[in-house]
């Protein structure tokens, strides 16, 4: 497994992260709108009204993904785009900084950024998150989840464990929200995992019982943490945090004086 880095991205932006295995690109996405990393931090509560961008955030994932696709997908038809190449979409959950551009709009239709590609998420963030109390909580579940059904493009895992290839498989992580789930790579003799939310800040890594406002389950999102990185440390995983500062998203667990520490990679 090789890992790269995108040059830092200002708070508010997109933050990618593209790493490549054996046989699979892969990139993981989140905005980076939250607070930097701080020993004492919190999360502001979800209020649509106060922060009327939240549950909006689109982006434009095509032109930050393009320099990270395969720029000739092997056919001379002006029909297929380097976004073509990408066949997997894997929510860790369904917040808005991880769904927000899973489609953009002409016209009022949508349309997929990735139109190849199955929007794969958690049978349990579904449920909660396409409830009636939970399209009026998060509105943008509207415009950027409920589509893909009639799109054809979705894809609800039932059950909490899935493979996808042989080097990349879907584990359940639930806490932050009911159906958190985190993505393994074994690829290459090297393992590593994408957190998602599991992690939001440096601080966790030391002090994995702490956990962010917004996690609707905390103790069983700091067990999801303690479990994780308990095997991220004993098994020298790379870990991938996107909520992490610009450019120490990627790192493994080391130990100083005793005391896990974040290594950025
Ligand atoms: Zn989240």
């Amino acid at each position: 497994m090789r890992c790269s880095r995108t040059s830092p991205t200002p708070p508010g932006r997109i933050t990618q992260t593209p790493w490549k295995t054996g046989n699979s690109n892969f990139t993981t996405e989140c905005s980076s709108s939250r607070p930097r990393n701080t020993s004492s931090w919190s999360t502001p509560a979800w209020d649509p009204a106060r922060i009327p961008d939240r549950g909006n955030i689109t982006g434009n994932l095509y032109e930050e993904l393009r320099p990270h696709l395969e720029s000739n997908v092997g056919v001379n038809n002006t029909n297929v785009g380097p976004s073509d190449s990408v066949n997997y979409i894997i929510h860790t959950h369904l917040h808005g900084d991880h769904v927000g551009w899973n489609l953009r709009y002409s016209g009022g239709m949508p349309a997929p950024n990735f139109r190849r590609a199955r929007y794969v998420m958690s049978r349990p963030d579904y449920d909660y998150f396409t409830s009636a109390e939970g399209r009026q909580r998060f509105p943008y579940i509207d415009r950027q989840v409920m589509p893909l059904r009639r799109l054809r493009l979705q894809q609800i895992l039932e059950e909490p464990e899935h493979t996808i290839s042989d080097e990349i498989s879907i584990a359940p992580a639930p806490g932050h929200t009911p159906g958190h789930q985190v993505v393994l790579i074994n690829s290459n003799g090297q393992r590593g995992v994408v957190m998602g939310d599991v992690l939001h800040t440096i601080a966790q890594i030391s002090e994995p019982t702490w956990c962010a406002g917004v996690d609707t389950d905390k103790e069983q999102s700091a067990a999801s943490r303690g479990r994780l990185l308990d095997a991220a440390e004993e098994g020298d995983w790379i870990i991938c945090a996107g909520h992490f500062p610009p450019g120490k998203q990627i790192g493994k667990i080391a130990r100083v004086d005793g005391k896990r520490v974040w290594q950025p990679l």
